[in-house]
């Protein structure tokens, strides 16, 4: 059995189905306040409440065999994280201690940790390698990063494998889709930019044009939902065959491509044949002006590579948008 905490949100999702795809045995936990139990598969079992509730996970552990935890269930914006910094840190760093406690106490040792190239800050590097240095610029960032020092320290201690994987953008949904990104209210720039070529505002804004970026705008790496979801099996199925257990691995999850905020609406655009109105907006506090990832870490371990481009990436998206105008509702 893998428990995939956080399994109704976005991301979460998209790894329960796979992981359903293939034959594993899940179970959600999830409190709901951000997933959608639409977005649950089916094949998994279902509990609500709160990855960080010791009394649950003390069920939880006792009922099932729980062979590996993938952990998604946490707060993931980083403009919220600068103005309430304590929600991310109890949400993201509180709850995933006790999860790690009840994870040592019930002898459960495979661990999956969601990351984030939030942890970088502002790299001196136009590309992203594992091993530059971490210096988070906002809360959020913070947050993962301590979670990344904290798990470290247990498998230095415990019988405890672990993989974080730090993504970069992500972005699309399910080729069927009929799971996507459904968010409420929505912060992220590509389905902000869908939303508005629906129809559905007056305008896009653009936090920022004056970054030293070549159009002015942010530059970030995105990467497909279903790409990123392949990574975590493949972390997964990593930790599963380790016979001497010690594994201790950061990887990076993006496409290796930049893109900026203005292209991105460009693109848009291309696809779904809709022209934007676009309103410039100030700075958004915490937003470094360009992440792009090196996944060759990720691509010599793992054998993983992306096979969604970015055009392909919208196409998705774009799809998931107008089969669900209104998300799960
Ligand atoms: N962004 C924007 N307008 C929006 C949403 C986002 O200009 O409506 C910018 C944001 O400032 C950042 C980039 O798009 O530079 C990606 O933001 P997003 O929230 O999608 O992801 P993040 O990089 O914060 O994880």
């Amino acid at each position: 059995m893998i428990l995939v905490t956080g399994g109704a949100g976005y991301i979460g999702s998209h790894v329960v189905r796979d992981l359903a795809d293939r034959g594993y045995s899940v179970v959600v936990l999830d409190n709901l306040s951000t997933g959608h139990i639409e977005a649950v598969d089916k094949r998994a079992i279902f509990i609500k409440g709160d990855a960080g509730d010791p009394r649950v996970l003390d069920r939880l552990f006792t009922m099932y065999s729980v062979k590996a935890v993938m952990h998604f269930a946490a707060s993931c914006l980083v403009g919220e994280s600068v103005t309430q910094p304590l929600k991310y840190y109890q949400n993201n760093v509180a709850a995933t201690v006790c999860l790690l406690q009840k994870m040592v106490d019930h002898h459960i040792k495979n661990f999956i940790f969601s990351s984030t190239c939030a942890t970088y800050g502002v790299p001196d590097q136009p590309i992203i390698h594992e091993n530059l240095p971490t210096n988070p610029i906002n809360p959020y960032g913070n947050s993962k990063l301590m979670v990344e020092t904290i798990v470290k320290n247990v498998s230095q201690t415990h019988d405890f494998n672990y993989i974080a994987l730090r993504y970069f953008n992500v972005a699309g949904a399910h080729p069927s889709a009929e799971i996507g990104e459904d968010h409420n209210p929505e912060t992220h720039l590509i389905p902000n930019i869908l939303r508005h070529l629906q129809g559905k505002t007056p305008y896009i804004e653009i936090f920022g044009d004056d970054y030293e970026t070549p159009d002015g705008t942010c530059i970030r790496d995105y990467i497909h939902v279903t790409d990123l979801s392949h990574g975590h099996i493949l972390a997964l199925e990593f930790l599963l065959q380790q016979q001497d257990p010690k594994t201790a691995e950061i990887f990076n999850l993006g496409n290796e491509q930049g893109v900026s905020v203005l292209e991105m609406i460009y693109l848009c655009e291309q696809v779904t044949g809709a022209k934007a109105n676009v309103k410039i907006q100030p700075r958004r506090k915490g937003d470094p002006p360009k992440l792009v990832a090196s996944s060759q870490k990720i691509q010599n371990a793992l054998g993983w590579s992306p096979r969604y481009d970015i055009k392909a990436m919208i196409e998705s998206a774009w799809k998931w948008h107008q089969q669900h105008p209104n998300g799960y509702r």
